[in-house]
């Protein structure tokens, strides 16, 4: 069997516990030795993070510089152009070869999202999706057809995830964790406290950048 191999991508304005947190769970409950944190470029169209690209970086060295579970890629960060989920797995699936097994790492909101996302369906043509729960959020779609795809992609076997290269959708049953990078910045600008939310070392480069302070 081949080592499953898994993608979590965000904006990570800035990374938190609840990123850190559940995937590190999921990664003991499936047998995922390494997760490839891509922090993506965000389209000059959306609404840009507050903190730049090197900082949204920085912030996620630090916060994986004790975790060896997690490294880092910036192959969406470098880019100019809009990055899309299924074009970087597209690009990864043809650098992995066909038969390796490869995820892509979501939290509940990110599922109920997902037919939205640019080609959508072809995501699952390269990989599985793991998701994390995350409070607020129902775990069916708003429309049926949606629901239906869902089902059929879904498995509560997590070998299954080992033996085929792609194409399941898999429900972790992961703690909920109700942090958001929006909640964070709105604290921080009103001058709140954040501690528990977000790994002390991010916290001081938040304070010695002066970011999200406006
Ligand atoms: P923002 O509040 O700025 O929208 P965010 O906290 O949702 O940001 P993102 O960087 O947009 O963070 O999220 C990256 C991925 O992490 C997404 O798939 C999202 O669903 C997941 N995620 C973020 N926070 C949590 C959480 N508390 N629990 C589970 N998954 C989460």
């Amino acid at each position: 069997m081949t080592a499953l191999k898994a993608m979590y991508g965000g904006t990570f304005d800035p990374v938190h516990y609840g990123h850190l947190k559940p995937v590190e769970i999921l990664a003991n409950l499936i047998g995922l030795s390494r997760v490839i944190i891509m922090p993506n470029n965000v389209p000059p169209h959306r609404p840009q993070p507050e903190a730049t690209s090197a900082q949204r970086k920085a912030m996620l060295e630090l916060a994986i510089a004790d975790k060896p579970l997690f490294e880092l890629d910036e192959r969406e960060l470098q880019r100019d152009t809009p990055s899309y989920t299924s074009e970087t797995l597209k690009a990864w699936r043809s650098e992995q070869g066909p038969t390796q097994p490869l995820a892509f790492i979501i939290g509940q909101d990110s599922l109920l999202n997902f037919p939205s996302w640019h080609d959508y369906e072809s995501i699952l043509e390269n990989a599985h999706l793991l998701v994390c729960r995350r409070p607020g959020y129902p775990m069916t779609m708003k429309e049926e057809a949606h629901q239906q795809w869902l089902e059929r992609h879904l498995t509560h076997n997590a070998d299954d995830l080992h033996c085929a290269p792609a194409g399941k959708i898999y429900l972790a049953e992961t703690p909920w964790f109700n942090i958001s990078a929006t909640l964070i910045r709105e604290r921080l600008q009103k001058g709140g406290s954040c501690d528990e939310m977000l790994p002390a070392s991010v916290l001081a480069y938040i304070h010695a950048q002066g970011l999200y302070r406006s």
